[in-house]
């Protein structure tokens, strides 16, 4: 038996204490993946990253307990030369850095492009070529619309899972045509798979691909006009959330018909430990996380993001909650859609063992009291400061 306090992996090894490299940290999900390896492994982190607001708590005050395991490092991945020196410092690289808010895809085309993937290839090659492990972070866009939306509407064989839900190694990749531009972030999440796949089969890089479906939780995005530009246009969950906090209409896209499985980013970052942990286990796979078990309309979303917000604030809900706006009004031209996003949890379950826990309403229930509590005096003093003649 292990002595107390030492962590095993899933196959009742000891855990060597790691250093990680983790580009993007000071995001959403590097924030939580940050908290989680400070509370509860002794691993090391080097945290690279434009931003550090979302990571400040744990860096400051320098008197913490875990403060000579993290250590920032404000870069920019596209031209910094420490870049190299950093990744060959660890043993594990781990890459969140990317644009990834739809609203950029159709907008910004070239730096969504640039971000995803020609950003990304510096990554790869260090990695590869001082055979240094790297855990990436693709995303569930890459399997686009599924097989099903293109089958008549009334066809019985939509509702046959093998028409929809979405398989790491069986699964197509289906995006729109080229001036539909919401595909650029797919396409170039796609080919910078292909890149590490290849780099794996030909160069024998250790790699893992991580396919996040719809991911939330607290310090995702930002809230417009409060911590982030007042035109700009969060993920769904800041939207929302903003409107509630505003006592405004959620925003409806094209009738709130597409389907989303959301999954807690606590239950999801618990699948990312299994992998830094077990790299037998995880090396060369690709792996979807989700919750298939959370499926809703974005309709649906709104309605319960709704109720939830009326419970945890004590304010009553609007008489209009919802209202219909057209893509082109909200994105801009070029806007398209994935119609449903299942994700197939057999790869996963298998190599790692691990199962999402957290119900849909339970999820938002203990997002949505962070954002009351995060948000809502800084709104109200918004709200009622003067326009400005
Ligand atoms: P995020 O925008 O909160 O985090 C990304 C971080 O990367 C930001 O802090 C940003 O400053 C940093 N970054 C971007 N470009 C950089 C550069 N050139 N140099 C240094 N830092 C840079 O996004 P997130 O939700 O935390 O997503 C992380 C990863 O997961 C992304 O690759 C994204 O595509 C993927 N993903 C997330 C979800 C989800 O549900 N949250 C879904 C699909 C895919
Ligand atoms: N959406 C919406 N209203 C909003 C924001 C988003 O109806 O205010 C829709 C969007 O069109 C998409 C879904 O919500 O169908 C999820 O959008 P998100 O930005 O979270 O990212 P996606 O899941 O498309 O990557």
């Amino acid at each position: 038996m292990a002595a107390a306090g030492v962590r095993l992996d899933l196959d009742g090894r000891p855990i060597k204490p790691k250093t990680i490299c983790m580009i993007g940290a000071g995001g959403f999900i590097g924030s939580h993946l940050c908290e989680k390896i400070l509370l509860e492994t002794p691993h090391k982190i080097l945290a690279l990253d434009v931003y550090n607001d979302k990571i400040k708590h744990l860096l400051e005050p320098e008197t913490l307990t875990w403060a000579d395991r993290i250590q920032f490092h404000r870069l920019n991945i596209k031209h910094d030369s420490r870049l190299e020196g950093l990744i060959k410092m660890a043993d594990l690289t781990i890459n969140l850095a990317a644009i990834c808010t739809p609203a950029d895809y159709n907008t910004r085309p070239l730096d969504t492009i640039y971000s995803n993937f020609i950003d990304a290839l510096p990554v790869v090659k260090y990695c590869s070529e001082n055979n240094k492990r790297l855990i990436h972070f693709s995303t569930c866009e890459v399997y686009g619309k599924t097989i099903g939306s293109f089958l008549p509407k009334d066809s019985p064989l939509r509702q046959d899972p093998s028409y929809y839900v979405l398989k790491e190694d069986a699964s197509p990749c289906i995006f729109g045509p080229i001036d539909k531009q919401r595909w650029s972030y797919a396409c170039a999440k796609q080919l910078i798979e292909r890149l590490i796949y290849a780099e794996g089969a030909e160069n024998g890089l250790e790699f893992t691909i991580v396919r996040p479906f719809n991911w939330i939780g607290p310090r995702m995005d930002f809230i417009p006009g409060i911590d982030g530009p007042s035109e700009g246009v969060p993920r769904v969950l800041a939207c929302f959330s903003n409107c509630l906090l505003r006592r405004q209409p959620l925003k409806l896209v094209d009738g709130g018909q597409s389907q989303r499985t959301f999954i807690y980013i606590k239950d999801a970052i618990e699948a990312v430990l299994l992998m830094i942990e077990n790299p037998e286990r995880a090396n060369g796979q690709i792996f979807n996380v989700g919750n298939p078990n959370n499926e809703v309309t974005v309709r649906q979303l709104a309605e319960m993001m709704t109720e939830v917000y009326s419970k945890v604030s004590g304010e009553s809900s609007l008489e209009n909650p919802t209202v219909d706006v057209s893509s082109k009004e909200f994105y801009g031209e070029g806007y398209d859609d994935s119609d449903k996003r299942i994700p197939d949890m057999t790869i996963i379950n298998r190599q790692l063992g691990w199962n999402p826990k957290t119900s849909l309403w339970d999820l938002l229930e203990s997002t949505l009291t962070y954002q009351h509590r995060t948000y809502s005096e800084a709104i109200k003093q918004a709200i009622s400061k003067p326009v400005a003649s």
